[in-house]
């Protein structure tokens, strides 16, 4: 039976921390973090993410500035918008919700965030500072939910440094900061895909695997080396039959029942990498906003 790593617990861990350092930055400036929020368009699951981000960043004191655009918004009106928060004082970090509607282009509105307000850290700037600092250092502007996994690694207390790790993923969001992350903690790091020759064989030598795919169960008991760390990153709905009803479930990347009698350590879907991605997303903000007074 492995330990089972909490997201709900680690992630509440972190707001609260960042609620008491909100409040004594408060005292000391008379000011808050300010985060803007924008969404185009009215896709269920954005909606969703926002609503939750918006309520957590509210919860520790961070100040949200929401802006819910049309789908018919054109790029070159978000651009603008964009621009105006670039030059808005009390906006600290700036989340525009993706997907963006088709005739959107993401990569050019993500580009046009000012790297120090970029509540995601997925501008180039950013990306190239996590590439070339030596360290996970406290001030970076990280991709969250690589982030968040860093965290929960860490919160194993356990050496990562000369760990063998495979990533399964190489998105700009996930699998490559978080191939860059594990590199930093000095760990052997082997990024996997969907090209890449025996799968399960790679896993199966892992210390740590993290599974950042987006096809459910993929990783199997056969897939993962006895007592290795599992980080199942994945969130996908399912169908399941329970006698005459089906229901909608979510299940992460990772076979969970499976995978748990193996591994030393696995996260749950749902309530694993979910909570500490939003959590991160709170620590970026106060990060831009503490840079901001500098
Ligand atoms: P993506 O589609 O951009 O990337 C998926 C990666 O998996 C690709 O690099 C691809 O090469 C690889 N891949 C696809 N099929 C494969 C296969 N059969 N074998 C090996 N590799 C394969 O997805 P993403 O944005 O990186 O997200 C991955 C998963 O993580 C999704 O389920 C997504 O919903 C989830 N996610 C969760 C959070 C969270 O907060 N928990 C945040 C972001 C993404």
């Amino acid at each position: 039976m492995s330990k089972i790593i909490d997201g709900k617990v680690l992630a509440q861990r972190l707001r609260d921390n960042l609620k008491d350092e909100i409040n004594k930055l408060k005292e000391q400036y008379n000011e808050v973090p300010g985060l803007a929020v924008v969404q185009v368009g009215n896709v269920a699951a954005s909606s969703v993410y926002v609503k939750a981000k918006t309520k957590s960043a509210l919860e520790v004191g961070i100040k949200v500035i929401d802006h819910h655009l049309n789908e018919e918004t054109t790029q070159e009106e978000l651009l603008i918008l964009v621009d105006k928060l670039n030059n808005q004082d009390n906006v600290n970090g700036i989340l525009v919700q993706l997907p963006l509607p088709d005739h959107i282009n993401e990569q050019i509105v993500l580009d046009s965030i000012h790297p120090d307000k970029d509540a995601d850290g997925f501008h180039p700037l950013n990306v190239g500072k996590l590439s070339i600092s030596p360290k996970n250092d406290e001030n970076l502007l990280i991709p969250c939910t690589p982030y968040g996994c860093l965290l929960m690694l860490k919160s194993l207390n356990i050496e990562l440094k000369g760990k063998d790790a495979v990533v399964i993923g190489r998105s700009n969001i996930v699998g490559k900061p978080m191939a860059q992350l594990l590199l930093k903690e000095s760990c052997t790091v082997t990024i996997a895909h969907s090209k890449t020759k025996d799968l399960a064989g790679l896993c199966s030598k892992a210390d740590i695997l993290v599974a950042a795919v987006g096809r459910p169960e993929i990783v199997r008991e056969n897939w993962v080396k006895e007592n290795a760390i599992v980080i199942d990153v994945g969130i996908n709905r399912i169908e399941e039959k329970i006698k005459d009803n089906i229901k909608n479930k979510l299940v992460g990347d990772v076979d969970f029942l499976e995978v748990e009698k193996k591994a030393s350590a696995i996260t749950p879907v749902p309530g694993g990498v979910g909570p500490m991605t939003i959590a991160c997303l709170l620590r970026n903000t106060t990060i831009a906003f503490k840079n901001s007074l500098k």
